[in-house]
């Protein structure tokens, strides 16, 4: 499914993603672990599009998707959430949701606000893409009620919304369940069982341990930017690397 070979992101002196190499499998839920600044939302920034690797190769069911801008990957099929969403607060979640789709798959500004006959076509899909989205995260009951006024956690739904409302292959879930209670964070981790049983691909970067040792079906974990560890939770809660740089014994 998502194949990465070697893959490097410096920031000056800092390597923030260093020399990684990793293979997601599709249908299953991935996570990645590590401190903070470990690299892990850098991982997902270099993922879709929106940072270009200092080296190393990206593949996506074996296209190579290396260097490519982000819209063009999101239509390939990758999807993700941001630690923090901006949303809009003043409109509403359907029509946050249909902007956020065409920003998310076209290229310029010129090409999201220009109303052109193919973009009218589009409009209907986009719509009924979004309804589907907001359906599938249980939101269906909030669409046409404005950001504003919807609490917290549904706000952390429409983040994921978002990223299937393009219809994505493979999602990548950028800490989908900080700051939400227990009763929720399993509201969650069901959303994401949900997911694979509908055939998407999941990547998960999250903090809460139980959460992800319950869930994932593989673990990799992050330190300094490199790759420490990876394997079944099992493997990982009994690496002694990673009981040493995270887990603190
Ligand atoms: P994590 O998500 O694991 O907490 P990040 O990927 O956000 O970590 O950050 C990894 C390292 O890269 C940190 O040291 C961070 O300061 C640095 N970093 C991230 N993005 C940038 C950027 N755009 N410019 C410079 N440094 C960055
Ligand atoms: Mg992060």
């Amino acid at each position: 499914m998502l194949k990465v070979e070697h893959l490097t992101k410096m920031f000056g002196g800092l390597a923030a993603v260093n020399d990684v190499s990793v293979k997601f499998e599709a249908g299953k839920i991935n996570a990645i672990i590590g401190p903070n600044g470990a690299g892990k939302s850098t991982f997902f920034n270099l993922i879709s599009g929106l940072y270009q690797p200092t080296s190393g190769r990206i593949l996506l069911d074996g296209v190579d998707v290396t260097n490519m801008p982000s819209d063009k990957v999101a239509r390939l099929g990758v999807g993700r959430t941001f630690q923090t969403t901006n949303l809009f607060e003043q409109a509403t979640v359907l029509d946050n949701l249909i902007v956020g789709h065409r920003l998310r798959t076209r290229s310029g500004l010129w090409d999201v606000l220009i109303n052109s006959k193919r973009l009218q076509r589009e409009e209907k899909a986009a719509r009924d893409k979004a309804q589907e989205a907001l359906e599938f995260v249980e939101l269906g009951h909030v669409a046409d009620q404005f950001i504003a006024d919807i609490t917290q956690e549904e706000r952390k739904r429409v983040a994921f919304a978002l990223a299937l409302a393009t219809d994505p292959k493979i999602v990548l879930l950028d800490e989908p369940a900080a700051g939400v209670n227990p009763e929720e964070t399993e509201s969650f981790a069901a959303l994401m069982r949900k997911m694979v049983d509908r055939g998407l691909t999941v990547c998960l970067i999250e903090h809460k341990m139980d959460m992800i040792m319950n869930l994932a079906d593989k673990i990799m974990v992050l330190d300094h930017g490199e790759k420490i560890a990876e394997g079944t939770p099992e493997e990982v809660r009994n690496n002694p690397v990673v009981i040493e740089a995270y887990l603190g014994g």
